[in-house]
């Protein structure tokens, strides 16, 4: 199964991704984690990249769209993937399509987080990420067991460097305006499913088995 999961900045993409890819055995391809990965690396793309990032815009579709083509090339994609913050313009969502028809393949169903404004800047601004093994903490909804330490390996807690208010709230705001439309891009095709995301973690995972359980009735 070829999935997409979208939503706003906050909406717990990369939450669900993270139970998707070990219930489903699909590799999970967030773009975000790529570019951190790159500045981290401080590869051409990561020095690119990072100034966009840092102020709450989008990487060039040309750069992120390379990124894309390339990781959907590798093996491990061949029985199904999961995008996480890929396609976020119009441009990208055409590309995609591009680059899968050439491989005889297309995105199956779409999984929309609905989740309102107010709850997206009070999510993005308590996260917390470790360190050394990115694992993601809230320091209201999820706490690690000892403060500021991460539970599975011990590293350092600390914020994204976009997860400040300015920028997430610039995030937002682009996502409204570049990202949003996609959602009838894909409801037009049909493949768009909407479903809550304001809830605990575990409570929206199970909304995301109900809509995998109908898709397999189908096949
Ligand atoms: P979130 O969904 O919480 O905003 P991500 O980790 O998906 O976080 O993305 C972080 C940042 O990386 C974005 O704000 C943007 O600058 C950049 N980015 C990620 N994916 C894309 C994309 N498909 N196109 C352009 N920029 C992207
Ligand atoms: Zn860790």
């Amino acid at each position: 199964m070829n999935l997409l999961i979208m939503g706003p900045p906050g909406a717990g993409k990369g939450s669900q991704a993270v139970i998707i890819k070990e219930r489903y055995n699909i590799p999970h391809i967030s773009t975000g984690a790529m570019f951190r990965e790159a500045i981290k690396a401080k590869t051409k793309t990561g020095l690119l990249a990072k100034e966009y990032i840092d102020k709450g815009e989008l990487v060039p579709d040309s750069v992120t769209i390379e990124l894309v083509r390339e990781r959907l090339q590798a093996d491990d994609t061949k029985n199904g993937f999961l995008l996480d913050g890929f396609p976020r313009t119009i441009a990208q969502a055409q590309a995609l399509d591009q680059i899968l028809s050439e491989v005889g393949k297309k995105i199956d169903k779409v999984i929309n987080l609905v989740v309102d404004e107010e709850i997206l800047v009070i999510r993005i601004s308590g996260r917390r990420v470790c360190k050394t093994c990115g694992e993601t903490y809230h320091i209201v909804n999820k706490k690690p067991k000892v403060e500021e330490i991460c539970d599975v390996c011990g590293g350092e807690l600390i914020q994204r460097a976009d997860d400040n208010v300015a920028t997430v709230t610039n995030r937002i705001k682009v996502y409204y305006e570049k990202t949003r439309p996609l959602l009838n891009y894909y409801d037009d095709k049909g493949i768009l499913i909407n479903i809550d995301g304001s809830g605990e973690i575990e409570e929206t995972f199970r909304y995301v088995e109900k809509i995998m359980e109908d898709a397999n009735d189908l096949t």
